[in-house]
């Protein structure tokens, strides 16, 4: 039996690991099953290009509790560890046993989807646990090696006599962490980190009806039918999908397979998507995903179930404010990527490199999807405009560079039900709709009930009235009236649309003169004068014999 110190500078690390490794207790589990998938990963690796004579086989991970002893397993089938190099890869703290393999296996590993990096993830295991054992045999001809160690820096380590490869992590869970015990937790923590993890994780087993079983269908001799029972078998619970749709590529996706992928993400979310976004790019950065955007509502409140932040299959964050553009938040899906730093602080996070390029590169992304849409089903896009309105026009405020894409394929609704873009509204209303400057006027309405004289007077007189009714549409009017140059918009009950170039104007007055005084005096009585102006038939219409209109200045004073 060997003793020693486990080989760090600070005298006793273990208290502090327990309190700041790690904020948060419960990614022990996370940590512990990424090492276990890692160490599969690097057989599946070395059997590959022969550097292993062990048999690959159909390895997977079991996560078993054991209630009575107080103890959680974790079994890997990996490529196990020699004592050699449990006290290189363990008793050294902060050695990264994933980046080494990785820095040696360069060329052909990068790939390989090893999720370690710093060397510290085993130690997570302290934060829960008062003793730790490891039970593990390699892929290689060596013996089993037994570490056991109880959180202080001394560890023992002797020869075991396990003979099947991998490795089995025993935790004792401490007195302060018995919730860790529970079968429900263990359950909870696997769905939230591991739901998507590379290797196959056992959790228990589970009965199912047996596939190889029909059952049979008899009658009795009153003609009654009745089946018999369907066979049960128990199997392997395996909680997780190793394959998500994410991680193959888009050809051999079909759009139900990308329909199917969202609800495995959100399982009580009852609305279909409305369209998808595959993320696939390895240079100058590596990341995958699918964005899906779902139907929106005008509440910018609605965010529950959000964008998942992974790395290499492993689930890290739902809060992915800082590395997509916060437009985008409003979107649902997953994104992976090796590449950005974790365990950092959200400000030093939007001054990162990658993490900006990541940004740009996904807001790319969307607005050539929404393009694209646009440009091969107009019409379907056209309907989907009222529920994807709201991240358009929120992106075209925040980001100068979406706004210039979506300029193209961002829509502006007529009261009438047309769909203009910027471009085709200008060269419709070019003609008709400029005021005494010569400036091209938008005549836009928010609420076609109450506006409703109004708009049929603009109508009768050939103007286009957009339907703008969206929450942000008047910073949006703003942004519009200081980039583009040569244009306003203005309230279609606004009091100097009737100044606008128009056709011909062939008004024959339905009042007479005495009646248009009558009027005149009665309107001036009920109407305050300073925030309305009173028109006899200014628009002439058909419907209203004289028209209220409150001045654009004043109303934008009032917002
Ligand atoms: P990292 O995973 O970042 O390299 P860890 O502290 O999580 O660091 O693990 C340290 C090292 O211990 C790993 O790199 C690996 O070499 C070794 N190790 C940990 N768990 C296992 C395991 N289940 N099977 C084989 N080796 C393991
Ligand atoms: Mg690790």
């Amino acid at each position: 039996m060997a003793k020693g110190s486990i080989n760090v500078s600070v005298e006793n690390i273990f208290p502090l690991i327990k309190k700041f490794l790690y904020s948060d207790h419960e990614i022990f589990l996370r940590e512990l099953i990424s090492n276990a998938t890692d160490a599969t990963l690097k057989l599946k690796h070395l059997t590959s290009i022969g550097e292993s004579k062990s048999e690959y086989g159909e390895p997977k991970i079991e996560v078993k509790i054991d209630k009575e002893g107080k103890k959680l397993h974790i079994i890997d089938q990996g490529l196990g560890m020699t004592a050699e190099e449990v006290e290189k890869y363990i008793n050294q703290v902060a050695f990264s046993g994933a980046e080494e393999f990785l820095n040696k296996y360069e060329d052909t590993a990068k790939d390989s989807g090893i999720i370690g990096h710093f060397g510290l993830g085993f130690y997570s295991a302290f934060m829960v646990a008062e003793k730790v054992e490891i039970i593990t045999k390699s892929h290689t001809d060596a013996p089993a090696a037994h570490w056991t160690c109880d959180g202080s820096p001394e560890f023992t380590l002797e020869e075991a006599d396990k003979t099947d490869r991998g490795t089995e992590i025993i935790l004792h869970i401490a007195e302060d962490s018995t919730e860790f015990l529970e079968d429900s937790k263990i359950r909870e923590l696997l769905n939230k980190y591991n739901k998507f993890m590379p290797i196959p994780i056992k959790f228990g087993t589970k009965e199912v009806n047996d596939p190889d079983f029909t059952p049979k269908t008899t009658k009795d001799e009153n003609g009654k039918e009745t089946t018999e029972p369907h066979k049960q078998i128990t199997v392997d619970d395996i909680i997780n999908n190793p394959n998500p749709a994410w991680t193959k590529q888009p050809a051999d996706l079909e759009d139900d397979d990308y329909k199917n992928f969202y609800r495995e993400l959100y399982p009580i979310q009852f609305e279909e998507p409305l369209f998808h976004i595959h993320l696939n790019v390895d240079y100058p950065f590596n990341l995958t995903g699918i964005l899906y955007f779902p139907k929106m509502t005008n509440d910018l409140n609605m965010q529950k179930d959000k964008i998942q932040l992974y790395q290499n299959q492993v689930f890290v964050t739902d809060n992915v404010e800082g590395i997509v553009p916060e437009f985008l938040t409003m979107l649902r899906g997953v994104i992976d990527s090796p590449d950005i730093p974790l365990n950092v602080s959200r400000s030093y996070l939007q001054a990162d490199g990658a993490v900006k390029k990541i940004s740009s590169y996904i807001t790319r992304k969307v607005a050539d999807k929404l393009k694209s849409l646009f440009n091969n089903n107009r019409e379907d896009f056209e309907k989907k405009w009222d529920d994807i309105k709201i991240v358009i026009e929120y992106g075209m405020l925040s980001e100068e560079k979406f706004f210039e894409k979506a300029d193209s394929f961002a829509l502006y609704p007529t009261v009438d039900g047309k769909y203009f873009t910027f471009e085709e509204l200008t060269n419709a209303i070019k003609a008709k709709q400029s005021d005494k400057d010569g400036k091209m006027v938008i005549l836009y309405a928010s609420n076609k009930d109450e506006q409703h004289a109004y708009i049929q007077a603009a109508k009768d007189k050939d103007y286009e009235v957009l339907l703008l009714d969206s929450p942000i549409v008047s910073h949006l009017m703003q942004k519009l009236e200081t980039t583009k140059e040569n244009i306003s918009f203005a309230r279609v009950d606004a009091d100097h649309i009737d100044n606008l170039i128009k056709k011909d104007d062939t008004t024959i007055s339905k009042l007479s003169e005495d009646e248009k005084t009558t009027l005149d005096t009665l309107l001036k009585e009920v109407i305050p004068s300073e925030k309305f102006m009173v028109q006899l038939e200014a628009m002439d219409s058909n419907a209203s014999p004289f028209m209220i209109t409150q001045p654009e200045f004043m109303r934008r004073m009032k917002e």
